[in-house]
């Protein structure tokens, strides 16, 4: 294995949950970054890839959100979904991307949209966050983490052990994740913890009064997780990944950049179906340039 840390086994429910909690959700705009416009919907034929990313002009290519969500829970204090890019990235890439990442990736960020400089905006400190839940653990999502060296760390087994032997070519770097943080892993094969909740087969329930659940929708990657919060007025999916657009879900489309379509499909269709039979959730997917314009600062 290519990293040193090794995770134990989460222990469910982690303290501080309480019957009939409902969170604050604000979403956080970390960073932007350009892709083609067949990113989110493979274009039809041979080598789409090559077509997209090398051969579209960069001037059609599409400004995508790089997002991360500060939850307020009533008594278990904050919770970050995922940590957007380390700070650092605002003036020097490729401290946290390497040199070859920041150059090829080109994130656009400023300092104040650092996560901690936001939540702080907030009033939230780092120091206060209790847990940080991984939907994965690709770059745009864990650079951030060495940002965070106190809270417990929630990740799929089956993520933590994919990505710990992969590397840039799969869209991780270790030395993000790597650090010997309070990282706790949930095997969604095996835990007995594991149980099916609305449309979705494997979830978890994270603080054991509802208030925040891991939904597991591998696909996009080997232990992907979306997240179900319970708002006083409302549910919300955060689909992460597992669909990067509203189209997609409508579609029932698959993303130009596809690990395993079979399972990211079986994904989605969790996903759409949880859709169609709670048409009052608030849905948030991973990187949805047209949808992010329109969220609120904040929903409770
Ligand atoms: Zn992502």
């Amino acid at each position: 294995m290519a990293v040193v840390t090794d995770p134990r086994r989460l222990e469910l429910p982690l303290p501080g949950g309480h019957d009939g909690a409902t969170v604050r959700l604000h979403p956080l705009l970390c960073a932007e970054m350009k892709a083609p416009p067949g990113y989110w919907e493979r274009p039809p034929g041979p080598a789409a890839e090559v077509r997209e990313l090398l051969l579209k002009r960069r001037s059609g290519w599409i400004t995508l959100p790089i997002p991360a969500f500060l939850v307020e829970h009533p008594t278990a204090g904050a919770i970050l979904i995922d940590t957007g890019l380390h700070g650092s990235v605002a003036h020097d890439p490729s401290a946290s991307l390497g040199k070859l990442g920041g150059r090829l990736l080109a994130p656009r960020m400023t300092a104040d949209q650092a996560v901690p400089v936001q939540i702080a905006a907030r009033g939230v400190m780092p120091e206060d966050v209790a847990i940080v839940v991984m939907t994965h653990l690709h770059f745009d999502h864990a650079s951030g983490i060495s940002q965070f060296p106190e809270p417990t760390f929630v990740v799929a087994r089956q993520e933590w052990d994919s990505a710990s032997e992969s590397g840039l070519t799969h869209g991780y770097f270790p030395r993000q994740f790597d650090h010997a943080f309070q990282w706790r892993t949930i095997d969604f094969e095996r835990d007995q913890t594991v149980d099916s909740f609305a449309t979705f087969a494997r979830t978890v329930d994270l603080l054991g009064d509802g208030s925040i659940r891991l939904a597991f929708t591998p696909g996009h990657s080997a232990g992907h997780c979306s997240v179900l919060l319970r708002l006083a007025g409302r549910e919300v999916l955060l689909t992460g990944d597992a669909a990067y657009a509203q189209k997609n879900i409508d579609n029932r489309s698959v993303p130009l950049v596809c690990p395993d379509e079979h399972l990211y499909l079986r994904s989605l269709d969790e996903i759409r179906r949880f859709t169609e039979q709670t048409p009052g959730a608030l849905v948030i997917c991973g990187h949805d340039p047209w949808a992010w314009p329109q969220l609120k600062s904040v929903y409770e």
